[in-house]
């Protein structure tokens, strides 16, 4: 039995695809191996987020070809796709006798586009016989939407469901666009399809994700859009719950808002990409909302669903930003109701205009503004768990224990983790849940109702 390893660098997208990869092959009666050493193929799906991302990709493979040099190896994902030359130059391998016994020539190289058919073409990939040829993104063509079939299980309790890749936005300071090419999207009725197989494997949250998630159906012949994907979703009801990865502020309206609201299907949790508070870096930024549309959205979702989890994505430091323009996005935040934070200090990256920006934020500065956001992180959690003393939440209950506490874990629609006393046969069920302590470290812990 042949046996593969795939390793795979940054986002959830990724991870989802790496799982689709994995499964495939699988059912073509190959074997995961959880280790990097011992196998015929290894596969590194890379990412491409910062240059730090793509340092790190390339890292991976090194350590492979040098702890397996006569191995297969196959470099997928962003970093393969935006940096293709930089994974061509990955020094050769020299052994005792100083020949080279491994080198650019052993790495073969997909395209994003190709990643679903990497099983079906593995050994021809191996032997330099496939016509998977490595492409670069190609903006001008109308690309077909990469997707797995049949539904991706993964390894975790609740499921991702990719309906969205690519991005047309080409925000200053993001390489997305250029890995993942223009929007495309899934079919509607292969999303249906999926949540049931989904639904039928035992999943009752379906975490519905994609890259520029609100853009989808924009692409379809017959114009679509995610709150008609949604709304016949919440008609059909195939799985107990799902729940969006992350929305666009300006894409998320009221009939969204509105679905999140109790006796549907979708989750009321948002998580929100606002970057900055500040109308001049959100330009720069090419973000097309400003602060007042950003606090208007909260204000909207927080009075239809007061109980609703928001979270918010700050990208600090970006090139010119002044001590205001950080307090801007600081006192935005502060005042309204967002119940976490997620902080990234900004990293040039290269390939992308804010590279070449002047004005680059002290790294020094960058750190300091973070740990200042990060803070108030803690706050807007605290205050959003005492909010959900004394209220009915519905939790899941996740297949893994706590590892210090072994207490079992459940999260909630609007995203809390509670920790929870009980046997083994509640994992993966849904349970009606109360609040009951909460600790200095903001664990919290529940009972059931
Ligand atoms: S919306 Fe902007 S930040 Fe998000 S993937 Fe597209 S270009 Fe990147």
């Amino acid at each position: 039995m042949k046996k593969f390893f795939i390793q795979t660098l940054g986002c959830k997208v990724n991870q989802y695809e790496s799982d689709g990869i994995g499964s495939a092959l699988e059912k073509k009666g190959w074997v995961k191996n959880k280790r990097t050493k011992a196998c015929d193929v290894f596969i590194v799906n890379t990412c491409a987020v910062t240059s730090k991302a793509g340092m790190q990709s390339r890292q991976a493979i090194r350590k492979i070809i040098r702890e397996n040099p006569t191995a297969q190896v196959i470099v997928t994902g962003c970093h393969a796709q935006t940096d293709p030359e930089e994974i061509k130059k990955i020094a050769p391998i020299i052994d005792s006798n100083k020949r080279a016994v491994h080198n650019s020539f052993g790495i073969h190289l997909i395209s994003h586009k190709d990643k679903t058919k990497i099983a079906d073409n593995i050994s021809l990939i191996c032997d330099n016989k496939s016509d998977l040829g490595f492409q670069k993104t190609d903006f001008t063509k109308k690309n077909v939407f990469p997707g797995f079939d049949p539904a991706v299980k993964g390894s975790m309790t609740r499921a991702y469901l990719k309906v969205q890749d690519g991005c047309e936005a080409f925000c200053t300071y993001c390489i997305v666009p250029y890995a993942r090419g223009s929007s495309v999207s899934m079919p509607q009725n292969d999303v249906l399809k999926h949540l049931r197989e989904l639904n039928d494997s035992g999943f009752r949250e379906v975490i519905i994700t994609g890259i520029h998630t609100g853009m989808y159906g924009l692409d379809f012949k017959k114009r679509s859009s995610l709150l008609q994907l949604l709304e016949k979703i919440n008609r059909e009801k195939p799985v107990h719950r799902i729940r969006l990865s992350s929305i666009e502020p300006g894409e998320i309206n009221d009939g969204i808002i509105n679905l999140a609201s109790k006796g549907n299907i979708l989750c009321d949790h948002f998580h929100i990409p606002l970057q900055s508070g500040d109308d001049e870096i959100l330009k720069k930024m090419k973000r097309p909302y400003d602060a007042s549309l950003f606090e208007d959205v909260i204000h909207k979702i927080h009075k239809t669903i007061p109980t609703a989890g928001i979270g918010v994505d700050t990208l600090i430091g970006f090139p010119g930003e002044t001590n205001k323009q950080f307090e801007n996005t600081y006192k935005l935040i502060e005042k309204l109701p967002v119940s976490y934070l997620h902080v990234f200090p900004f990293s040039a990256r290269k390939g992308t205009p804010a590279f070449n920006f002047t004005n680059q934020v002290d790294p020094e500065i960058i750190k300091k503004r973070c740990a200042q956001m990060r803070q108030l992180d803690q706050i807007k959690r605290e205050k959003f768990l005492k909010n959900n003393f004394n209220t009915k939440l519905e939790g899941l209950v996740q297949n893994k224990r706590d590892k210090n506490s072994g207490l079992l874990k459940a999260v909630t629609s609007n995203y809390l983790t509670v920790f929870l006393k009980g046997k083994a046969e509640l994992k993966g069920k849904i349970l009606n849940l109360e609040l009951d302590q909460l600790d200095k470290n903001l664990i919290v812990t529940g009972k059931i109702k």
